[in-house]
């Protein structure tokens, strides 16, 4: 089930939009104010964000840069005015939600934007440009990537699938998980076939391939990168 953070101070839209996607199958918490919400998107696992812009104690904006800064990535619905500065500014790269509606809206409307955002949930649609860790940086726009002064000549799905654990850093994920967002439906390597792609992937980024530092091995759950 996917779970969604609600932060909206208006207290009857907050418990509208509660209830309505709980009937659509979503697990829902909320918060009514920014620092609230800062702090549960921080600190608990979430799926999607519905923020709102005009919050008490941190404005919306702020969440969102804040949230961002920390390298948080769940993906932000922002509910706005109709001002289109307002709007360029939610979307632009500084504050990096990924849509936004405009109030008053519909559920409908905002049950659609829902489930396009969370489909659009794929590693190759979320937007980290570099990435480093130990003496290894990666670009995934450009498709570069160097270990100390060497480069690194790493295949694109070996690009989708390092930016893939490192958009999940410090969680387990399944083999599964990884066959569905990395591979997608559209081929059906086996389980075997990740397990080759990270033995691979470890022969390029690791000190020791052998006693892995970064793409460790989670014995029976699957895999996990750490910085
Ligand atoms: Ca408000």
């Amino acid at each position: 089930m996917k779970r969604i953070l609600i932060v909206e101070d208006d207290g009857s839209l907050r418990e509208a939009l509660t209830a309505f996607l709980k009937t659509e199958n979503f697990e829902v918490v909320s918060a009514s104010d920014g620092k609230e919400g800062f702090r549960l998107a921080s600190q608990e696992k979430m799926d999607l964000i519905i923020l709102d812009l005009g919050l008490p104690l941190m404005g919306g904006l702020d969440v969102c840069k804040g949230l961002r800064d920390k390298r948080i990535m769940t993906p932000i619905i922002m509910l706005t005015g109709e001002k289109k500065e307002e709007i360029d500014k939610i979307l632009g790269l500084e504050f990096g939600a990924d849509d936004y509606v405009t109030k008053p809206f519909g559920m409908k409307e905002l049950l659609a934007r829902v489930k396009a955002v969370l489909r659009r949930l794929k590693p190759d649609a979320i937007e980290i440009e570099e990435y480093s860790f130990g003496d290894v940086s990666v670009n995934f726009k450009k498709q570069t990537a160097s270990k100390g002064k060497q480069e690194l000549y790493l295949t694109a799905k070996e690009f989708s699938l390092l930016k893939f654990l490192i958009i999940h850093e410090g969680e387990v994920v399944s083999r599964n998980a990884i066959l569905n967002e990395v591979w997608g439906y559209d081929r059906f390597p086996t389980t075997r076939t990740i397990d080759t792609f990270v033995h691979n992937l470890r022969q390029k980024i690791e000190d020791k391939p052998s006693q892995p530092a970064h793409l460790i091995t989670v014995p029976w759950s699957g895999y996990k990168f750490q910085k």
